[in-house]
């Protein structure tokens, strides 16, 4: 597991890239800088882990866009502490720019090849999440809730009712909504039944798919 100068170099690269494409968030940016991407992914793919780009992972999913990334992690406003919790762990890189946020961070994963092979890895590069879990999204996780922020890193045909019902007051959920494309759609809490909600135009997710595997 190395991390060179070139990478190093590549890295800035992508951060300037992300910076042109409007990301304004310093802390995003740093950790963006900071991250060893191309860990992330499978060795195939590893010239091309600094290209602003999303790639196959293991199990058919991908590790998400950084433009993707940096959007969402820009639109949850992270202060140092926060309670975040993260459906689809996947590669884990997603996870990594939210612990280098300084967030407490809670990730469900339903693969559990995905699952395993993340939670061996994450620690290695000094991230630790709070709790990486094996289990189902859609649900949530009603025994660490109430949320500062969730994020959702698949694409959701719809919105799941405990992950609103798991946000503090004051609290944002950052969801890519829809079958084929997805509408970013942030959902901020409040009150105890008052939500805003506010798009941000279209991506492109793997999907969010009911139950574990
Ligand atoms: N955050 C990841 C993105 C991975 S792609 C990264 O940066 O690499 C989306 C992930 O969501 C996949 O790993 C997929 O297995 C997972 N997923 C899909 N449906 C899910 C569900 N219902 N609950 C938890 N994870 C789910």
């Amino acid at each position: 597991m190395k991390d060179t100068f070139k990478h190093k170099g590549l890295r800035q690269q992508l951060v300037n890239v992300l910076k042109n494409k409007g990301i304004k968030n310093e802390a995003v940016l740093k950790a963006i800088g900071n991250i060893p991407r191309h860990l992330f992914m499978d060795s195939s793919f590893l010239d091309h882990a600094y290209q602003d780009k999303a790639f196959p992972i293991a199990a058919e999913q991908t590790i998400s866009q950084p433009y993707t990334v940096a959007f969402q992690s820009e639109l949850l406003s992270i202060d140092k502490g926060d309670k975040i919790l993260e459906i689809g762990t996947g590669s884990g890189y997603q996870t990594a720019v939210l612990c280098e946020l300084g967030a407490k961070v809670y990730s469900i994963e339903r693969q559990n090849e995905l699952f395993k092979k993340t939670s061996k890895f994450l620690p290695k590069l000094g991230y630790r999440a709070k709790k990486l879990i094996f289990g189902d999204g859609y649900i949530g996780l009603k025994e660490e809730a109430p949320f500062d922020g969730i994020i959702v890193t698949a694409g959701a045909p719809f919105v799941p009712k405990p992950l609103l019902s798991q946000l503090k007051i004051g609290g944002k959920l950052v969801i890519p909504v829809g079958s084929d494309v997805q509408v970013m759609t942030m959902f901020t809490r409040k009150g105890p039944k008052a939500f805003e909600q506010e798009e941000f135009g279209q991506f492109r997710f793997v999907p969010l798919l009911e139950d574990k595997n």
